[in-house]
């Protein structure tokens, strides 16, 4: 079997995004330089967008991971995320010289709020943390070949 019936039998998956890097890789290197597989990729793109059942590789799920990996974006979140915790803990240092002593508030309802408050912080806490675990495997993951 020559390059060009390998490549052609690949075009479709190549067109659906279902190959692997590496077939679509190949396919790619090979359509750019040999004017009759380009010519059939061509075609059968065509064919496939009229269709109307052309695969888009990022839809906004994936393009959206993509950004949110993003170096910038990704420091952005975590300064985020600790203006939140830090603001909210804040917040409720606040309250404790407010509303956890003012008498006329019920002590139920005190400890109502403060169990939430403390709820909310601590989800909060195990998000970022989870961030941070995830940005330290992150480095690995996107190594290159
Ligand atoms: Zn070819």
């Amino acid at each position: 079997m020559n390059l060009c019936d390998k490549t052609q039998e690949l075009i479709s998956g190549y067109i659906d995004h279902e190959l692997n890097q590496q077939d679509r890789q190949r396919v790619r290197v090979h359509i750019e330089s040999c004017d009759q597989c380009r010519a059939v990729y061509e075609d059968l793109l065509a064919i496939k967008q009229e269709m109307g059942n052309l695969q888009y590789p990022e839809c906004e799920e994936a393009q959206l991971d993509k950004i949110m990996k993003e170096p910038v974006a990704k420091g952005m979140a975590i300064i985020g995320w600790f203006i939140l915790i830090i603001g909210f803990a804040g917040f409720m240092v606040w309250q404790l010289f407010t509303f956890y002593t003012e008498p006329s508030v019920p002590m139920w309802v005190k400890a109502g709020v403060f169990l939430i408050e403390a709820g909310v912080l601590l989800l909060l806490g195990s998000v970022l943390r989870q961030r941070l675990i995830a940005l330290k495997t992150d480095k690995y993951k996107n190594v290159k070949f």
